[in-house]
């Protein structure tokens, strides 16, 4: 069984087989470019050798050691010659490229013999006595397991001997002493000498290499990036070039165009005079590559040219490893470079402008999650003084201001044009204005679904959840975290991207649409059939995701308007009001303020449909919490006169709260249950929409409002409130403008009855929104609010589910419902307008999920918007 293929068999789609390095190495040599000599043994192997407990087969050593001989006579050289001796590399090549994980060992097959033949044939002992030296470090650490720290200190001794800092000007004595002392170093911690015998050398590095697949920092990289654990590596063993072989010798890494911006131009480094692993230890410092093109103008020119050839032949930036001997390149390695968004965005657009690749495949290599950092604002990473703490990267961007602790402070300074930060425990929907008013928000406690993270999401305000290591002292209004004690107003910065906490003022960089990602949305724009809404309750929102490309509003959350602080308190009047005129006294105050919002947002996104959910959560989340009023009961000063007053006011408040109690509230009294226990409430809201439309078509503002029922169960309460609404429609439009108004009426499916039932809702409803945070929540039984905090995270991390259901759709439950809401909706009203709002909107994989189900939107909050335009191409491509 074929384990082992010389480079001249191999080719760039036997990936799997040859790892990565040893498929392009063989590519490379297809391709006649100059690539030492060599051959690859499989992953299979590699594979065979976990199988039989750490142990090669006799027939791969004999596999190998045939491959040998060819190579030995392609290279007129023989292994362990003591007059001409091939030397080899034998190195590590994944599947998937893991930079610098595992192990390579350079210059295998010199021994106290072979390295006085190197020195004789090349009439350099001072180079054969250096890639001995190097040899015996790199055997030592990668295949007998000693830690490098001993040989760096031994190099040390002899730099300070020879009083030199520099590789270059160690004399050949002075690396003989070295070797002499390596040897004995490896003596004494293996009680073995140094091996002699080259083939022995040969096989365990092969096998070092093979067992550095499992070493610990592998696992972890293979772990954070989903690489499976039993892929194994292949083995490239590769006649040796030279770099140290003197001045016009040297060894660099390029990338075809600049990885940080993709500007066309060559970008790397090198070394003259130098192997492989100086250029990445740091000992000198490298040149910029180019400096190649004026020192050796010749190799630059060649190097150059096989970068673009190998860019057109791959069709992507490449990442490069060249080692140039004697004046002549030769090339070690050549790969896809890793890049940040904006290089992944620029290079994509400029290679089909060069007519390289086609705009499907330019949206094809898009990552869609590495947009985010385009849109948001970065730092000016070099102005970083010191990293505070660590949180959950709950919604990304920078962000830098003066940190408060409670929301109405936020809101106060803001007024007075400071930035704030705000840092709470945790916050709840009483909080809304103070994180709005806020540049980022920071928590100790809660996941990346918690209040603050949704919300911050949202709202595309930069925020860090679950920051562990802070902890609140509420009286001093100060916070500490990793010993250091911020007070109110002290400089902070959020860096919502990573989850780091930085102390002081940070300058900040501003996200741009770029005009290559303007190019390639209008790409995706051709191709996707999805239309991409999104979710916005504020004309500031609204005009955010306009400004991104969104086709309508999916989901404008009428609660969060009840939030604003001079609102607050009239809400909160209306759910204490024991009678319905008290009750009607509040309605009349708020509507004004509904239908001034609605206007507001009818105007930005004219032409546009904008769908309003009616109120949707309990009435308890308007009201401060139990324990809060209690307190200040206790509190109350018996001495004050205005005391009695207070306490009756408060003693009305808890009333109402504990009446309002339920034992589980995300299953109570809410949405659609709430508008019908409370008629007056939904008659308010629905008034505010059509005055608010009635106005705007005044203005002569093409107005397309979408009222959508939430939490539907049963068709009846739809049909109920349908009903509602088209009185409402008539009376406040009256008979001939209400003709002219193309509103529609909708439900949320979110309750799984409604999607079970989906063939009789359907009959009051003109389009279905899929909530899919309230549906995921019901169809798994687990509280939202609760569950991560509790036993969610325990399940990922033992791998029971594959990943949090709040954040990537679950496409074999969930999913099920929504196939079998939208196929019987669509059974009754063939033409039935579907889409999904909730925190999957914006999610690539949950877009694919709703291509493939047919829906007709998604709406994602506003700075998701761009990346779900291109994920919706994406799911067509
Ligand atoms: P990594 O996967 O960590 O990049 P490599 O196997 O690419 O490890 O080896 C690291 C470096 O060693 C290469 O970039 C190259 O400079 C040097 N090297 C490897 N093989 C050879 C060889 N046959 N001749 C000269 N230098 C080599
Ligand atoms: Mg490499
Ligand atoms: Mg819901």
């Amino acid at each position: 069984h074929k384990q082992v293929f010389a480079f001249q068999e191999g080719h760039a789609q036997m990936l799997h087989l040859l790892g990565g390095k040893g498929a392009n190495l063989a590519e490379m040599v297809r391709l006649g470019l100059p690539v030492p000599p060599g051959f690859t043994v499989t992953t299979e192997a590699c594979r065979d050798f976990y199988e039989q407990g750490g142990m090669t087969s006799e027939d791969l050593r004999a596999q190998i050691s045939t491959a040998l001989k060819q190579l030995e006579i392609e290279k007129g050289q023989h292994f362990g010659d003591s007059r001409n001796p091939l030397l080899v590399s034998v190195r590590s090549g994944s599947v998937t490229s893991m930079p610098g994980m595992m192990d390579t060992v350079l210059n295998l097959g010199l021994n106290d013999e072979t390295v006085q033949g190197l020195a004789n044939h090349t009439h350099n002992p001072r180079f054969a006595y250096d890639c001995y030296r190097r040899f015996i470090q790199m055997y030592g650490n990668v295949v007998l397991n000693i830690e490098a720290y001993h040989f760096e200190r031994l190099l040390h001794e002899l730099k300070q001997q020879e009083g030199t800092e520099l590789d270059q000007s160690i004399s050949v004595e002075g690396w003989k002493r070295l070797i002499a002392s390596y040897k004995e170093c490896i003596l004494q911690k293996t009680k073995r000498v140094f091996p002699q015998d080259v083939n022995e050398q040969l096989f365990l590095a092969v096998e070092a290499v093979f067992r550095s697949w499992h070493n610990p920092r592998a696992q972890i990289y293979r772990r954070v990036h989903h690489i499976p654990d039993h892929q194994g590596t292949a083995v490239n063993i590769q006649s040796m070039v030279f770099g140290n072989m003197g001045d016009d010798s040297g060894t660099g890494v390029i990338f075809s165009r600049n990885p940080s911006n993709g500007e066309n131009v060559l970008f790397g480094e090198y070394l003259v005079n130098a192997q492989g692993e100086d250029v990445v230890a740091g000992v000198r410092t490298p040149m910029p590559i180019a400096t190649l093109a004026s020192e050796m103008p010749a190799v630059y020119d060649h190097l150059f040219s096989v970068a673009k050839q190998l860019e057109r032949h791959y069709k992507d930036m490449q990442d490069i490893e060249f080692t140039v001997e004697n004046g002549k390149l030769y090339l070690l390695q050549t790969r896809n470079g890793k890049r940040n968004a904006q290089a992944a965005l620029k290079i994509a657009v400029d290679l089909v402008s060069e007519g390289s690749i086609s705009k499907e495949d330019s949206l094809r290599r898009i990552e869609v999650g590495h947009l985010d950092q385009l849109l948001h604002r970065g730092m000016d990473e070099s102005k970083i003084k010191q990293v505070l703490a660590t949180g959950l990267p709950a919604s990304p961007g920078a962000a830098t201001g003066q940190v408060v602790f409670d929301a109405d402070t936020a809101v106060e300074w803001n007024r007075m044009g400071k930035p704030v930060i705000l840092a709470r425990q945790e916050t709840t929907p009483e909080d809304i204005h103070g994180m709005i008013a806020s540049e980022g928000v920071l928590t100790s406690r809660g996941g990346m679904t918690s209040h603050a993270a949704v919300v911050a999401r949202g709202m595309g305000t930069p925020c860090i959840c679950g920051c562990e290591g802070i902890q609140f002292t509420d009286q001093e209004k100060s916070m500490q975290i990793a010993g250091v004690v911020l007070k109110e107003g002290d400089w902070i910065t959020l860096d919502g991207t990573t989850g780091r906490v930085i102390a002081g003022k940070v300058p900040l960089r501003e996200a741009e649409m770029t005009p290559e990602l303007t190019q390639m949305l209008a790409w995706a724009d051709e191709i996707r059939t999805l239309q991409v809404y999104t979710n916005a309750d504020n004309p500031k929102d609204a005009e955010t995701a306009r400004r991104f490309g969104a086709e309508g509003i999916g989901l404008c959350r009428t609660e969060h308007m009840f939030f604003a602080p001079e609102r607050l308190p009239v809400v909160q009047q209306m759910i204490l009001a024991d009678n319905i005129d008290d009750r009607n006294r509040a309605l009349k105050l708020l509507l004004p303020m509904q239908q001034a919002d609605f206007e507001g947002i009818f105007r930005i996104m004219a032409g546009l449909p904008v769908t309003i959910r009616l109120l949707d959560p309990p009435l308890h989340e308007f009201l401060p919490n139990l324990e809060e009023l209690l307190r200040q009961v206790s509190q109350l000063n018996d001495e004050d006169p205005e005391t009695p007053a207070k306490k009756k006011e408060l003693q009305v408040l808890i009333r109402k709260v504990r009446l309002l109690h339920e034992t589980n509230p995300m299953l109570g009294q809410r949405g659609c249950r709430l508008g019908i226990v409370y008629p007056e409430i939904y008659d308010m809201q629905i008034e505010a929409v059509f005055r608010a439309a009635d106005t705007c078509m005044e203005e002569g503002i093409d107005v397309r409002p979408e009222l959508m029922v939430p939490l539907v169960g049963h068709a009846a309460e739809l049909q109920l409130i349908r009903e509602r609404i088209e009185d409402i429609a008539k009376r406040i439009l009256g008979p001939e403008k209400s003709g002219l108004l193309a509103y529609k009426v909708g439900t949320m499916i979110e309750v799984p009855r409604a999607a079970l039932t989906a063939k009789q809702i359907v009959e009051h409803a003109d389009f279905f929104s899929f909530g899919t945070n309230d549906l995921t929540q019901m169809t798994f039984g687990y509280s939202r609010d609760d569950a991560e905090g509790k036993f969610l995270t325990r399940y990922i991390d033992q791998k029971l589910l594959p990943y949090n259901p709040f954040q990537v759709l679950d496409t074999d439950g969930v999913g099920q419902l929504i196939d079998l809401a939208v196929a019987g909706g669509r059974a009754v009203k063939p033409a039935l307008k579907t889409g999904i709002c909730g925190e999957h909107g914006g999610d690539k994989a949950s877009i694919l999920f709703c291509q493939r189900t047919g829906l007709n939107y998604v709406s994602c909050s506003p700075f998701r918007v761009p990346l779900a335009r291109i994920a919706a191409a994406q799911a067509r491509l």
